[in-house]
């Protein structure tokens, strides 16, 4: 029999165990372990399969490697933090594991994510004939998968990606982050980036916005802006001859003069202030006043809409298609017990881990998502509850040419 070892009990891990739990036959035996047990029973307690728990730390590799050894694992499903990449991967190459994650790795005291620091690795997987695969969530994650599909099935050549997030949701509470505050508030913060003719461009934070009209009525026209996101890292590498990359988000008005405020008064920085004779980074400590994002499952009402706007030729004619998705929160939440934005990243965390212990993408070395064939990936997509769609991409890319460098 398989065995499965689950970390982290956040709302994406929430997520991956209900939906490994309901393929037996391929997950096996089934371990979740996180920092706080008593997490990892809350969930286990809501699924009807037998799902052991286990308290870690996994800062520690030793202590990782302990655990790996006695439970011997087929695969380690990280779905703790990025802090946790590398100190994973190091405790899966020395005990023999295969590994996927779904965020790449961030210094805790410097907010620059990269897969500079995983890809390193890949002889050392290789060497060991061992498979880690990089980004399995939604973004990063199917967005590479709907690249690697289009550029297999519909384009001869890609020039651009626009690949576009919203969330349409409504909690109804004042100010709430989605997932991780602190993961979630880094990222928002930081400077915008794209890709152009083999170069990144900068932007200030949220500089370039505009309005979309998305293609599901329920989402409708969303404000979107600009942000740097990860999966171009790797894309601008693999997806031959793209010229042009750029990843935009969704935030209402009031998400954005919430976070203006928190900034202007210095409550999303990391670095450290004296408060009381302790040292409190301002981010951290707002982390823990604001809702645990595990806590929006029941709130949140409406749809998520992620997918790729992509521009190309087939047989010399131009040609543009448009890949998505369309989530509905309160599904999720009824079949998961999570909102759709864990959803959205859990079920491709579970399909990516499945492609591998199936075999399909069982590919020694550190590999990112569009680096395996996009077919039975995209198959499972709408087997295990995320469906997508392909339209007509070319009135969506007319709606971005505003922002057209
Ligand atoms: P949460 O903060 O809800 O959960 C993280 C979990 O990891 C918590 O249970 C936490 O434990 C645990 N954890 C943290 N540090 C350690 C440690 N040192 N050892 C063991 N466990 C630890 O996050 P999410 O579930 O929202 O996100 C999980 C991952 O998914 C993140 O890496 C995030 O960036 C990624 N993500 C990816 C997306 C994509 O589309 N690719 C989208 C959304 C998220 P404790 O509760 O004790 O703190």
């Amino acid at each position: 029999m398989k065995s499965t070892l689950i970390i982290g009990a956040g709302g994406v891990g929430r997520v991956v165990t209900h939906k490994c739990a309901q393929l037996p036959e391929t997950f096996g035996k089934i371990t979740l372990a996180s920092r706080t047990k008593s997490k990892c029973d809350c969930i286990a307690a809501e699924i009807d399969y037998p799902i052991d728990t286990v308290a870690i730390d996994a800062d520690d590799v030793a202590a990782t490697v302990a655990l790996l050894n006695q439970i011997k694992p087929d695969i380690l499903i990280n779905v703790a933090l990025p802090y946790q990449d590398l100190t994973l991967m190091e405790a899966c190459l020395e005990a023999g594991v295969d590994y996927l994650d779904t965020a790449n790795y961030e210094p805790k005291d410097d907010p620059r994510f990269s897969y500079e620091y995983q890809w390193p690795y890949h002889h050392r997987f290789v060497d060991a004939g061992l498979t880690a695969l990089l980004g399995s969530g939604f973004d990063p994650g199917v967005t590479n998968v709907f690249c690697a599909y289009a550029q297999k099935h519909f384009f001869d050549e890609i020039h651009t990606v626009d690949i576009i997030d919203a969330n349409a949701g409504d909690h109804g509470l004042p100010f709430a982050t989605n997932f991780n505050p602190e993961i979630n508030i880094r990222e928002i913060t930081a400077k915008g980036r794209y890709w152009q003719e083999g170069e990144w461009k900068e932007t200030e934070p949220l500089e370039i916005h505009q309005a979309f009209d998305f293609p599901h009525p329920e989402v409708g026209t969303k404000d979107i802006y600009l942000l740097y996101h990860e999966e171009m890292e790797s894309l601008c590498k693999n997806l031959n001859g793209v010229t042009r990359l750029r990843f935009w988000m969704t935030f209402s008005k009031n998400y954005i003069n919430h976070l203006t405020v928190l900034q202007n008064v210095g409550m999303t920085s990391i670095e450290p202030v004296d408060f009381q004779g302790q040292q409190i980074a301002p981010l951290e400590f707002l982390k823990s006043v604001l809702p645990d994002p595990a806590s929006l499952g029941p709130l949140t009402k409406g749809k998520t809409c992620i997918g790729c706007v992509i521009d190309g030729v087939k047989d010399g004619k131009r040609l543009q298609k448009y890949i998505y998705n369309v989530c509905d929160h309160q599904e999720a939440y009824a079949e998961t017990q999570s909102q759709a934005i864990s959803y959205t990243t859990g079920v491709p965390a579970m399909i990516g881990a499945k492609m591998i212990l199936d075999g399909h993408w069982k590919k020694p070395g550190v590999n990112n998502m569009e680096q395996n064939d996009p077919d039975p990936f995209m198959e499972a997509l709408n087997q295990y509850g995320l469906p997508w769609e392909v339209v007509d991409g070319a009135p969506f890319l007319e709606q971005l040419q505003k922002h057209n460098p």
